[in-house]
């Protein structure tokens, strides 16, 4: 009988795994491998919060390949010379696995690829995590598109995402006992423990991703659009790091969120469908932008944006990142990022504007926080994000855009309930003061128990000013000395 590896990289799920379905069905022994190599990740080794995650999705995965009478070997890196050894001690053919597109992997598997090939071993790589390959989606001249509206209309165009394959009901293994290394031995889990926020929030896994998804379109769903922006609210899927580590594909929610509208849903309800797969379509322009415009992880899509003059203000950094600016949202965002992995969109676009606009601090200081404290830290999405709101990506905010966190504040957490969950001080301040308690009179602070400068920073730059300074820099990159 032949012997088919299955490599499991951020693809940690037994449904709708093409590599894993396609394997079975070759009809051998099948062995599914997982190689801890961060090293191979290039500027971008996984996190500290998403290394908690990944230990607890690997055990998750290595209960449900048991329960099909298979076993998760573990090994360590680097890839190709734990593939060539795994093979050697197996005599496998073939190997399988689904396609990523962080441009330093892509690089490393390409080089993985020729050198089995040359070896004579059988390659199959596969879609997996996306419902539209970024080669399938251009423009009339052949080019990618650079506009989220017109590359989403270009998807829509194409046919439905392919149906989810379903799991092997059983995963042949072969006899031999192969050595695999114990999770605990890859030190992904923090030695001081931090994570228990995390813990309390989240439940890493295909069955934790699967839950989420059904407790999603039963309960907020219908109301995503009108809820979507609120972050005092919960009413978006947080799927996000399930769909990072592939614990849940992309197509399986598609198809979830189709068959609800075909089921019948009043037309708001459908159309917040249609605003939910939108979302999941930002996700797919992220990736898609990652593979044509792999030098954006580190350089500004807008050239001329070389040359911005950032700030170089170490103190404010760590303010903003210990969620003590004095801003009162823009500190709860940065709180709740710290305790549970995760933050609102809405409150990261509010925070990173903050950042870059506010501070003038380079965006790529701030991606590298929430890369290493998101649960969700995605290179695509993460990218796309940032260079969004500094305004020098594809399809950017205009770069007049400089969020008032006092007026974004009032108007998405209008009775200041988000705030007061994550920056307990001012919990007992009054709605009209609560994004703005520089704005209260003395004895309204004297009310709320609250002395300014002591017990809450007073803010540590002043709006108006932060406002005018950012436009003249942006003005002037704009006269610009480099072409766009
Ligand atoms: C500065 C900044 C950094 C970000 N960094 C990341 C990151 O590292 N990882 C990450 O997954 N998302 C990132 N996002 C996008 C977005 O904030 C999160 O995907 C979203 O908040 C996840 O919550 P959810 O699952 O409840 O989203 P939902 O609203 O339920 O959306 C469903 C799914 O669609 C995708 N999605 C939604 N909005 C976006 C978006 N704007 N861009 C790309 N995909 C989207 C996500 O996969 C999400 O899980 C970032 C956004 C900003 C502004």
């Amino acid at each position: 009988m032949p012997t088919t590896l299955v490599w499991f990289r951020s693809d940690l799920r037994i449904e709708d795994h093409p590599a894993l379905a396609t394997a079975v069905r070759g009809g051998g022994t099948v062995v599914p491998v997982f190689i801890w190599s961060p090293q191979e990740e290039g500027d971008w080794p996984v996190g500290a919060a998403s290394r908690w995650w990944l230990h607890r999705s690997l055990a998750a995965l290595a209960d449900a390949l048991e329960r099909r009478g298979s076993r998760l070997v573990i090994r360590r890196g680097p890839g190709l010379t734990a593939l060539r050894a795994l093979i050697r001690e197996t005599g496998a053919v073939a190997v399988h696995w689904s396609r990523r597109y962080e441009p330093a992997v892509r690089e490393r598997d390409r080089g993985i690829e020729s050198a089995l090939r040359a070896d004579g071993v059988r390659v199959e790589t596969h879609p997996g995590s996306l419902c539209y390959e970024p080669e399938r989606v251009l423009n009339e001249q052949g080019r990618p598109f650079q506009v989220f509206t017109a590359y989403w209309r270009a998807c829509l165009r194409l046919d439905e995402p392919a149906e989810p394959v379903p799991a092997p009901r059983r995963i042949p293994a072969p006899t031999c006992r192969l050595e695999s290394l114990p999770i605990e031995s890859l030190g992904l889990e923090p030695r001081v423990d931090w994570a228990g926020g995390l813990r309390a929030a989240w439940n890493p896994g295909e069955r934790g991703a699967k839950q989420r998804l059904r407790d999603f379109l039963k309960s907020s769903l219908e109301d995503y659009a009108a809820q979507r922006d609120h972050p005092d609210h919960a009413g978006t899927s947080r799927l996000s790091p399930h769909l990072h580590f592939g614990e849940l594909s992309a197509r399986r929610i598609w198809h979830e969120v189709r068959a609800r509208q075909a089921g019948g849903l009043r037309p708001e309800a459908s159309s917040a469908a249609d605003a939910y797969l939108r979302e999941l379509g930002w996700r797919e322009f992220a990736h898609y932008l990652l593979h044509h415009f792999p030098q954006t992880t580190n350089e500004p899509l807008k050239a001329q944006y070389l040359d911005f003059p950032w700030d170089e203000n170490p103190e404010a950094l760590e303010a903003w990142r210990r969620g003590r600016t004095g801003y009162p949202i823009v500190d709860a965002g940065m709180r709740e990022l710290w305790s549970t992995g995760w933050m609102h969109n809405r409150v990261r676009m509010i925070v990173a504007s903050f950042l870059v606009k506010h501070l003038l601090i380079d965006w790529r200081c701030g991606a590298a926080w929430f890369w290493d404290t998101l649960v969700d830290a995605d290179l695509a999405n993460n990218t796309l994000g940032w260079q969004w709101v500094a305004g020098c990506g594809a399809d950017a905010a205009p770069y007049f855009r400089i969020f008032n966190p006092v007026l974004q504040g009032r108007r998405f957490d209008p009775q200041g309930n988000y705030v007061r969950r994550w920056v307990p001080e001012l919990a007992s301040f009054h709605d009209p003061h609560i994004h703005a308690p520089w704005e209260a009179s003395p004895t309204e602070l004297r009310a709320a128990g609250i002395r300014l400068g002591r017990d809450y920073p007073n803010p540590i730059v002043n709006h108006a000013e932060a406002r005018q300074r950012a436009l003249a820099a942006l003005h002037g990159l704009r006269g610009g000395r480099r072409g766009a």
